[in-house]
């Protein structure tokens, strides 16, 4: 068994992975949300029905990774952190603190409540890579271990240089005292009417417009990995920059000896932003499902930009949405549906969060 579920993490990620026996899995849960009532309600009873019941084994979850800094993503974990009430054994967290990046000053808001909050749990952190960055080196073999229960795990993203990028960021959202960089342009973007639904989709014009790269630092941090198993594979990105995903994965299809990644399943990176999937990205890649994790709050996630690359370049792909929304509902057109050959799937009725069975 391998699978996961995309949790209800309105416009960031929250993800659930379980692999192994079905009775007994292995867990890995990467990112939490942001600050969300509903994200945490379902993390906590997640943790409450699947780990409460289970007998005491040693571990709860074989891996949590904080993918980078970014509040969708870290603000959920922080929260189950702090929370005293839950005790959580993971046998490792993977985040690049302040400590890992290559500085002496002190850091972002959150991510040190969050490392002060791994310290105060007495949680391993990066243990897997000797309490040092979770990174890319220049040269050598890309990192890959072998989580107990036969996980294998490769990891693509983040290089030094874009841990050395976040640097000044981090350091100057400190000083900002609390802002959140690029919220004010976000929530004029947000102001703006949505002219979205008004023209007919036309994949192949939008699939066909210009790539720019996703200019943040703190997305280009962010921890990316294939996770084997079973003969499954499903890559995993956070917010990661397409260029870093693809400079990755050709060293991954050379180690291989392969000219293609064979995946079951892409998280697509950044909640499918046209900035982070790019089509080098996607000609690297033989992908039968996509994954999307957002509500399309704040950034209007996915671009159907990103959405007409994918079904542009690999027919009978499978659109899997965690949100029913304004920006993921069009893509359930069937004369689109008939002409790019593939198929669209939600969270069932009365559902909250969408299991993905690889
Ligand atoms: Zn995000």
């Amino acid at each position: 068994m391998f699978a996961i579920e995309l949790l209800p993490a309105r416009h960031g990620d929250a993800l659930w992975i379980e692999y192994g026996d079905a009775e007994h899995p292995h867990r890995i849960l990467i990112d939490g949300g942001p600050s969300s009532t509903i994200t945490r309600k379902a993390i906590e009873s997640l943790i409450a029905d699947r780990i409460g019941a289970e007998s005491q084994r040693e571990h709860d979850f074989e891996l949590i990774v904080v993918t980078h800094i970014d509040a969708d993503h870290i603000t959920g974990l922080l929260k189950l952190f702090e929370n005293r009430s839950i005790v959580l054994r993971p046998r490792d967290v993977w985040f690049n603190g302040w400590d890992h990046l290559p500085s002496d000053l002190l850091g972002a808001k959150q991510g040190e409540s969050l490392s002060a909050a791994i310290v105060r749990n007495r949680m391993p952190w990066n243990a897997d890579f000797a309490g040092r960055a979770v990174q890319v080196e220049d040269t050598g073999a890309l990192p890959s271990l072998d989580l107990p229960g036969g996980m294998r795990i490769t990891l693509l993203s983040p290089t030094r240089q874009a841990l050395a990028a976040l640097r000044p960021v981090w350091k100057r959202e400190v000083e900002k005292a609390g802002l959140v960089p690029g919220q004010a342009a976000a929530d004029e973007r947000a102001k703006q009417p949505d002219v979205l639904g008004e023209k007919p989709l036309d994949p192949k014009a939008l699939a066909a417009e210009p790539f720019e790269n996703d200019p943040s630092e703190a997305n280009g941090s962010s921890i990316a990995f294939i996770a084997e198993f079973d003969g499954k594979s499903l890559l995993l990105t956070g917010d990661a920059r397409a260029d870093i995903l693809s400079a990755g994965l050709r060293r991954h299809l050379q180690e291989r000896n392969a000219s293609r990644a064979q995946l079951s399943a892409l998280k697509v990176p950044h909640h499918g932003s046209r900035n982070n999937l790019s089509l080098d990205l996607l000609s690297l890649l033989d992908c039968e499902r996509f994954l999307f994790s957002t509500n399309g709050d704040i950034y209007q996630h996915p671009d159907r930009v990103a959405v007409s690359r994918v079904i542009t370049t690999h027919d009978g792909a499978g659109l899997e949405f965690n949100y029913q929304t304004q920006f993921t509902q069009p893509w359930e057109s069937r004369r689109v549906k008939r002409k790019f050959h593939y198929s669209t799937r939600f969270p069932a009725d009365g559902n909250q969060w969408l299991r993905v069975e690889l």
